[in-house]
C-alpha cells in the first residue's frame, strides 16, 4: 500500500531540513527523503552567513549550533588582482547579513552542519528516510501527487502527498521532472574545494582573493576548525568555458606561485581530494512553484551571484515555503495560482539583495575598480569601517554599485 503524507520534501540539505522542520513544528505530517545517509559531505566553502543564523534562531537552534565543531570568523580579508590585502572586521552590532551581535560568524564543515539540521528535524517530528533516491514524480496531468524512487535495498517504492517540495540541490530531479532545469551558464558558477592543514597566518577571517585567472570569481581560504582551512575557487561558468580556464590548475598555481600564498602554503598539506560542483545563481529567475509543488534552495536557483552563498537563501526559502504550505493546507488549495504567492513573498525578501549582488558581480569584472577599491581600503581606516558597515547592511551594500561611491573614494 502506498503511504500518504501531507507533504514530501525531497532532499535534506539546509533547504529541505529547514522546510520540513518548520512544517513539523506546526504539526504537519511531513516526510523528508534523501538519497544520502547522514552524516554526508557536501562540496561547499562552509561559510555560514548571518542570514542562516537568523533562520537557525527562529528554529530555536542558534545556541545549539555552537556545540558543533566550527571556525570562528571575525571579518573578511580581501586581496586585489595586483596583490593589495585588506582586513575588514565585522561590525560589533551586525545586521541581517552580519553574523552575530558580537561581530562574529562561523565556518562549519557541511558534513557537520547538514547533519546537525537533519538530526534536529527528527526531534521536531519530521519522518525521515535516508538512502532513498527519488527517480520521478507521480503526476496527474500537471498536478504533482507524490514521488517514486529506490530505497537503500534497491526496492522501488512510491509515496503520495498533497504537496512535494523539491529541495534536492543543483541537479534536482524534481526540477528536471517538471522541465524546470534549464541551465544558463551566464548565471551559473563552477567551483571546487579541498581542505588543507597547516596553512600559515589564518587570521579568523574568511579570505576572498580576486586573482586575474579567476575573474569574475575568486580564490578563497576559510578557516573551518583549528589548523584546517577550506580552500577553493569559483568562476562564472560562461567565462570558464570562453577563456578555457582550468580552474584546478589556476588554484594550484595561486597556491604554489603567487607571492601572497606560496609562503603560507609552503608547509601546508592537502587533507582531502579536490571536489567540484556547480552553483545555480539567483540572478536569473525561474518558475519555482506550480500545481502541488514548490522548489527551494539550489533546486530553485537562489545562490547569491556575487558571494556564491546559498545556504542562507536555501534556509530562507525553506522557511517561506513552509509558511505557504501551511496556508495551502488550511485552505485545502494546492493549485498553481494559490502557490504562486510563495514566489512573490520570496522575491520580496531576497530579490533586491540578489539584484545588488548581480551588479557587484559585473563590477568585479573590472580589474582596475577592484584594485582601486582595495587599495583605498588598505590605506584608510574610515573606508574599512564604511565597507564593514556595508557588509552588514543590505541597504548600504547598494552604495557599492553607485558611481557616486567611487567618485567620493577618488577624493578621499
Ligand atoms: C564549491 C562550493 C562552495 C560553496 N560555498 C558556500 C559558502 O561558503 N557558503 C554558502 O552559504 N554557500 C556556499 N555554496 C552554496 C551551497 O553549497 C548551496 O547553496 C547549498 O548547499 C544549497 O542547499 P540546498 O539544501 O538547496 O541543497 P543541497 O545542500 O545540495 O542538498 C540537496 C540534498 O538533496 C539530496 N538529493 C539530491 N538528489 C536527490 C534525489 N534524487 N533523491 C533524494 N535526495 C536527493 C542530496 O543528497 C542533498 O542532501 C557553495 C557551493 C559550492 C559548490
Amino acid at each position: 500500500m502506498t503511504e500518504e503524507f501531507d507533504v514530501i520534501v525531497v532532499g535534506a540539505g539546509p533547504g529541505g531540513s529547514t522546510c520540513a522542520s518548520f512544517l513539523a513544528k506546526n504539526k504537519v505530517n511531513v516526510l523528508l527523503l534523501d538519497k544520502a545517509v547522514f552524516p554526508r559531505d557536501k562540496t561547499c566553502g562552509d561559510g555560514i552567513s548571518g542570514k542562516s543564523l537568523k533562520v537557525l534562531k527562529e528554529l530555536g537552534l542558534k545556541e545549539k549550533i555552537k556545540s558543533v565543531k566550527h571556525g570562528k570568523i571575525f571579518g573578511v580579508t580581501f586581496s586585489s588582482p595586483k596583490g593589495t590585502v585588506v582586513n575588514i572586521p565585522f561590525p560589533e552590532k551586525a545586521g541581517k547579513t552580519g553574523v552575530s551581535s558580537k561581530g562574529e560568524g562561523y565556518a562549519v564543515k557541511r558534513i557537520f552542519y547538514d547533519n546537525f539540521l537533519f538530526q534536529n528535524s527528527k526531534s521536531f517530528g519530521v519522518k525521515t528516510i535516508e538512502g532513498f533516491t527519488v527517480n520521478s514524480l507521480i503526476k496527474d496531468g500537471e498536478k504533482v501527487l507524490g514521488v517514486k524512487g529506490t530505497d537503500s535495498k534497491g526496492n522501488q517504492k512510491e509515496f503520495k502527498s498533497k504537496m512535494v517540495v523539491g529541495a534536492d540541490g543543483a541537479t534536482s530531479i524534481v526540477s528536471k521532472s517538471l522541465g524546470l532545469n534549464k541551465i544558463d551558464f551566464n548565471h551559473h558558477i563552477t567551483a571546487l574545494r579541498t581542505y588543507y592543514s597547516g596553512v600559515k597566518d589564518l587570521k579568523g577571517t574568511i579570505e576572498i582573493h580576486f586573482i586575474d585567472s579567476m575573474l569574475p570569481g575568486y580564490f578563497w581560504i576559510f578557516p573551518v576548525e583549528e589548523g584546517i582551512a577550506n580552500v577553493g575557487a569559483g568562476i562564472i561558468t560562461k567565462d570558464l568555458k570562453k577563456n578555457k580556464v582550468n580552474l584546478q590548475q589556476a588554484m594550484f598555481d595561486a597556491i604554489e606561485k603567487d607571492p601572497l600564498f606560496k609562503e603560507r602554503f609552503k608547509d601546508a598539506k592537502m587533507v582531502s581530494p579536490v571536489k567540484g560542483w556547480t552553483l545555480p545563481l539567483g540572478s536569473k529567475r525561474k518558475k519555482i512553484s506550480g500545481n502541488g509543488f514548490l522548489l527551494v534552495g539550489d533546486a530553485a536557483s537562489l545562490i547569491d551571484p556575487f558571494s556564491g552563498e546559498g545556504i542562507g537563501n536555501a534556509m530562507t526559502s525553506g522557511k517561506i515555503a513552509s509558511e505557504t504550505i501551511l496556508k495551502a493546507l488550511k485552505e485545502n488549495n494546492f493549485s498553481a495560482e494559490f502557490l504562486k504567492q510563495y514566489e512573490e513573498i520570496l522575491w520580496k525578501e531576497i530579490g533586491q539583495e540578489i539584484k545588488t549582488s548581480f551588479m557587484l558581480q559585473r563590477l568585479g569584472r573590472i580589474r582596475f575598480l577592484l584594485n582601486f577599491l582595495i587599495d583605498k581600503a588598505a590605506k584608510k581606516k574610515e573606508i574599512q569601517e564604511v565597507i564593514s558597515g556595508m557588509l552588514a547592511n543590505e541597504e548600504a551594500k547598494k552604495e557599492f554599485v553607485s558611481p557616486l561611491f567611487y567618485l567620493k573614494l577618488l577624493f578621499t
